[in-house]
C-alpha cells in the first residue's frame, strides 16, 4: 500500500476527554477516529489490525469445531422476556420504541437469541453437541467509557455458544475452549491468565476470565506467578502476601488486569426460558445444557497497544501488525531514486510481504521516521541515494536500534523463513 494513497495524517492534537494510552496512540497514528465517548471508526490501518485479530480468533474457533453464523443487533423485547433480562439489563441495554410502538433493543449479548434459533433445530440427543459463534457488533450504554477502545459503547464481540446433552459434555468443551482462548491471546502477543471469576447474572457457578496484566485494566486479580493461579479480587478473600492455594510455594500478588475474554457454564437457564429441549436416548424430554464464550475484538486490539508500546509509539507484534514492513523513501527523490524505491516496493509486494510504502513527497526524513515509529510496524526499511548506489536497503527492527544494509531479495528470504 502506498502511504500517499492512505487516508492518513498524523494527528498532533487529541480529543480533550481521551486519557487512555491505547486511544491516544491509535488516534495520533490514524488507526481509529473518535466519534463520541466509546464510539470509534476504524481507519484503514486500524481496520487491518482488527481483521487480523478476527482472523486469529476465527482460526482457533474453527479448530474447536465451531461454525460461524451471524445474528442481528436489532431485537424485539419479546426475545428477552422469557429469561427476565429485559428489565435486568435496562441500565446497559439501548432499549427504545420504533415508530409503530414496538419495544426493541440493541443486543448486548446473544444467549436469548441463539437459544431461540436453536430451538427450531435441535430436538434429539443425536443433534448434540453443537457449537456456533459470531463476530458481531454489541451495544452497551457503558457509564464510564474512559478506557479508549478497551470499553466501547459500540464494539465487536466474538461470542460462541455451545449446546450439550449433559454437564460432562459441556465440561469437556469448556476445557478445550480455555486452551483455544489462551492460544488466541498468545498469538496476539499477550500472556493471559485464566482467572476464576463470578458467574455474573448467568449462573451460581463461577466463570473464567482471561486477564492480561496492564495498568490500563479495570480489574484487580490475585495472581501466582509460579503456577499461574489467578482469581478475580471480586470473589477473592486473600490477605497481603498470602500463599497460593494451589501450588502453596508461590506468594499471591495483587495486579491490575484487563479482561480480554470470559467463558461461562450457563447450564439450562436460557434453554429452559426458550423451551430449547431435546429427547434423550430413552425419549425423555430434557433442557439443553449451554455454555457461552466471549472475546472483545477491539478490547484485545487496545490491550495489545497497552502492552506493546514505548514513548515513541506502538510496537505491533508481527501477527497483528497492519503491514509487516514500512518502506521509507528519503530525501529529495530524484527520478532514479523513485524508480529504485518503486522497484523495491514491487519486489516486496510480489513476494507477498505486506508493505506500507511511505512514498510521500515533500515530507521530511524526520517526519517519516517519527510517523514510522508511531505507527509501529515490526520492520522499517530505508531507501536513499546512499543505499541505492549499493543496490540495497537499510533495515531496522522497530524494537532494536541496530540496522543493517542488505539487498531486498536477501531480506525477503530472511523474513520468509
Ligand atoms: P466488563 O466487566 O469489562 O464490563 P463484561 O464482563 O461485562 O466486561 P462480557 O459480557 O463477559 O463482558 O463480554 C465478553 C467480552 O467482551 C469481555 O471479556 C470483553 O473482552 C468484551 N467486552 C465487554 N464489554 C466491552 C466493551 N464495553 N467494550 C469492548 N469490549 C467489551
Ligand atoms: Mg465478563
Amino acid at each position: 500500500m502506498r502511504q500517499s494513497k492512505l487516508l492518513f495524517k498524523t494527528q498532533k492534537t487529541l480529543p480533550k476527554d481521551e486519557v487512555a494510552v491505547n486511544a491516544q496512540l491509535l488516534i495520533r497514528a490514524n488507526f481509529v477516529h473518535k466519534l463520541m465517548a466509546g464510539v470509534y471508526s476504524y481507519l484503514p490501518l486500524g481496520f487491518r489490525v482488527r481483521e487480523k485479530v478476527m482472523e486469529i480468533i476465527r482460526e482457533e474457533m474453527n479448530a474447536l469445531g465451531a461454525a460461524e453464523l451471524l445474528m442481528p443487533s436489532l431485537q424485539p423485547k419479546s426475545a428477552w422476556e422469557a429469561s427476565g433480562r429485559w428489565e435486568g439489563l435496562q441500565k446497559i441495554m439501548y432499549q427504545f420504541k420504533d415508530h409503530s410502538g414496538r419495544d426493541v433493543g440493541l443486543g448486548v449479548t446473544h444467549e436469548e437469541i441463539v437459544a431461540l434459533l436453536a430451538q427450531g433445530i435441535i430436538d434429539s440427543y443425536a443433534d448434540l453437541p453443537k457449537y456456533v459463534y459470531q463476530i458481531q457488533a454489541k451495544f452497551r450504554d457503558e457509564p464510564r467509557a474512559k478506557s479508549g477502545i478497551l470499553r466501547g459503547r459500540e464494539f465487536t464481540m466474538k461470542d460462541m455458544y455451545s449446546f450439550h446433552a449433559d454437564e460432562k459434555s459441556l465440561e469437556d468443551f469448556y476445557e478445550k475452549a480455555k486452551k483455544a482462548y489462551t492460544r488466541v491471546f498468545e498469538r496476539c502477543g499477550l500472556k493471559s491468565y485464566v482467572t476464576e471469576a463470578s458467574g455474573g447474572d448467568f449462573s451460581k457457578s463461577h466463570s473464567h476470565e482471561f486477564m492480561v496484566e496492564t495498568p490500563a485494566g479495570e480489574d484487580e486479580t490475585y495472581l501466582c506467578r509460579l503456577c499461574g493461579f489467578a482469581r478475580n479480587k471480586e470473589i477473592a478473600d486473600f490477605k497481603k502476601g498470602e500463599r497460593c492455594p494451589t501450588c502453596t510455594a508461590g506468594v499471591l500478588e495483587k495486579v491490575t488486569t484487563v479482561e480480554v475474554g470470559n467463558i461461562f457454564k450457563l447450564g439450562t437457564k436460557f434453554s429452559e426460558a426458550a423451551n430449547l429441549n431435546f429427547k434423550d436416548k430413552e425419549g425423555t424430554l430434557k433442557p439443553v445444557v449451554m455454555g457461552s464464550y466471549g472475546i472483545g475484538v477491539e478490547r484485545l486490539m487496545g490491550t495489545i497497544v497497552e502492552v506493546h508500546h514505548d514513548e515513541r509509539g506502538i510496537l505491533w507484534p508481527e501477527t497483528v501488525a497492519p503491514f509487516t514492513i514500512h518502506l521509507l523513501l528519503l530525501g529529495e527523490a530524484s527520478e532514479e531514486l523513485q524508480k529504485f524505491a518503486d522497484g523495491v516496493y514491487h519486489e516486496f509486494e510480489k513476494a507477498g510481504v505486506e508493505v506500507l510504502f511511505d512514498d510521500r513527497m515533500k515530507v521530511s526524513a524526520g517526519e517519516k521516521f517519527y510517523d514510522a515509529d508511531l505507527i509501529g510496524l515490526p520492520w522499517r526499511a530505508i531507501v536513499s541515494e546512499k543505499t541505492m548506489v549499493q543496490g540495497k536497503i537499510e533495515i531496522k527492527k522497530r524494537n532494536e536500534s541496530g540496522s543493517k544494509t542488505v539487498k531486498a531479495k536477501e531480506f525477503i528470504a530472511e523474513i520468509k523463513q
